[in-house]
């Protein structure tokens, strides 16, 4: 209790020295907000008895002044180093953009453009029409739309097509995504009546033709995203469900979720139908993200049928649901990328890391490592180890691809004290800790990474 009383009063706080200094640099609102802060720590802590004489002296109190007012001056959403080895990680802004979109994107953001102005007419456009085409040239599909992200295309869909009317789903497809998406509760939203037919592990044709009735409005297939069913299972594929639909006159909706527009199954991520094998199975209308398997900005994507896509043009939700100029230019880059197979796997940063081959990262683990060991002092030891990464972003759950870990050691101080430095660095790197070693996935480090890996890891050293 004794210390409390040698706490130093904020007027007192503010004629010192090192905080005119303070005062010159930073508004002063937030200067007094900040100390009357650091005071209130103080105060907590002496009255905990755990306060020490040294931090109430004028250079210790003025450092954490300094350090607080720098930290509200830092922007608070900033880059990262991802060295998880989930290639799509929510959490960590789900996939890097190409470098090669950069160009474009600087022109969009800063001047005007013909965001929805048609030159060629010299009248209003459409900001849809920068990527229709586009779209339909890549995926073979009729039309294409674009909004906020796949859970608005979702919710945007099932409003413009089946308010008020039944939608037939598979009970192996009612999935829960994560961040409180799951189906019922945006079926419901969309004004939707949920028809859940089949069991949790098996759905046959005869389900959704003993389901479907003059109420039913759509027929909907779900990605199962980030969980798998194994075992005693029986899902029916997208023609048949197309064929079944057709037969009945009820249009059919997948949402594909990551929705790939690349066959990766040469790299060894397969099982799973590309955006054009949905189109040409006969599916009407087909939603996926931009910022997963696609390797773009977050949006949603939607294809399919024009007489279909067409309702969703004209639905007053669309509005809500735009896609911003800046995500349309990403996106637009990145989608040029894939007029060309071998350069949009070169260029993606999320198709380059999921197909990079074990040969690749096992070579990219020893360049890392001999870098590190060259420029970083004794006391931080690396070594090599296999493993394995993941997908992420909802996509090939089960899937390990086979991948090297750079293991890092410090001498005195524990993997959790390791992992703690590291992610409060100013550039932040996040790794993970597996049997007591904190590890950095070689998959996931982009190659502007490494520079900044070194100042992280200098930062543990000192
Ligand atoms: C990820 C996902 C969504 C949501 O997509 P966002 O682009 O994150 O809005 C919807 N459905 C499925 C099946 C998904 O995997």
């Amino acid at each position: 209790m004794t210390l409390l009383k040698h706490i130093p009063k904020v007027d007192k706080i503010l004629e010192w020295p090192g905080l005119r200094e303070l005062l010159a640099r930073h508004p002063r609102p937030s200067v007094l907000a900040v100390v009357r802060d650091v005071l209130d720590t103080l105060r907590v802590a002496a009255r905990a008895e755990t306060l020490g004489e040294a931090e109430l002296a004028e250079a210790a109190v003025t450092a954490r002044i300094e350090r607080e007012l720098a930290r509200l001056a830092a922007p608070s959403l900033r880059r990262v180093v991802n060295g998880t080895g989930v290639v799509i990680h929510t959490n960590l802004g789900r996939s890097p953009l190409a470098v090669g979109v950069r160009p474009h994107l600087d022109e969009i953001a800063f001047g005007y453009s013909n965001l929805e102005f048609d030159l060629d007419r010299g009248e209003r456009g459409s900001r849809y029409s920068h990527v229709e085409k586009l779209l339909c040239e890549l995926t073979g599909a009729e039309a294409a739309l674009v909004v906020n992200n796949n859970a608005a295309a979702v919710l945007l869909a099932l409003s413009a097509l089946a308010a008020g009317k039944e939608v037939i789903v598979s009970r192996g497809e009612l999935v829960e995504i994560g961040g409180s998406f799951r189906i019922p509760d945006v079926m419901r939203q969309g004004g939707a009546i949920l028809r859940e037919v089949g069991t949790t592990n098996r759905t046959h044709p005869r389900d959704y033709r003993q389901a479907v009735t003059p109420e039913t409005g759509l027929l909907l297939k779900v990605h199962s995203s980030n969980f798998a069913v194994v075992g005693f299972t029986a899902e029916v594929p997208p023609a048949e469900l197309a064929a079944i639909g057709r037969e009945s006159g009820v249009p059919v909706m997948a949402d594909a979720g990551s929705g790939s527009l690349l066959d990766l199954s040469r790299f060894g991520i397969c099982g799973e139908p590309t955006v054009q094998e949905f189109v040409a199975a006969g599916i009407d209308v087909i939603t996926f993200s931009g910022d997963k398997l696609l390797g773009g900005p977050q949006a949603g994507i939607i294809v399919g049928r024009a007489h279909f896509i067409a309702p969703l043009t004209k639905h007053p939700l669309l509005r809500a649901l735009r896609i911003d100029k800046l995500t349309l230019a990403a996106l637009e880059a990145t989608l040029r990328l894939y007029r060309d197979e071998r350069q949009a796997r070169a260029e993606i940063p999320t198709l380059r890391m999921l197909t990079a081959s074990p040969d690749e990262l096992a070579a990219r683990g020893r360049a890392i490592l001999r870098r590190l060991r060259r420029t970083l002092p004794d006391m931080l030891r690396f070594a090599l180890v296999d493993g394995n990464s993941q997908v992420g972003g909802g996509a090939y759950p089960l899937l390990e691809l086979p991948t090297t870990l750079v293991a890092v050691d410090a001498d005195g101080r524990s993997p959790q004290e390791l992992e703690e430095r590291l992610r409060r660095a100013p550039v932040p790197v996040i790794g993970r800790i597996h049997r007591g070693r904190f590890l950095l996935d070689c998959r996931t480090l982009l190659d502007d990474d490494l520079p900044l890996l070194v100042n992280a890891l200098r930062g543990v050293a000192e």
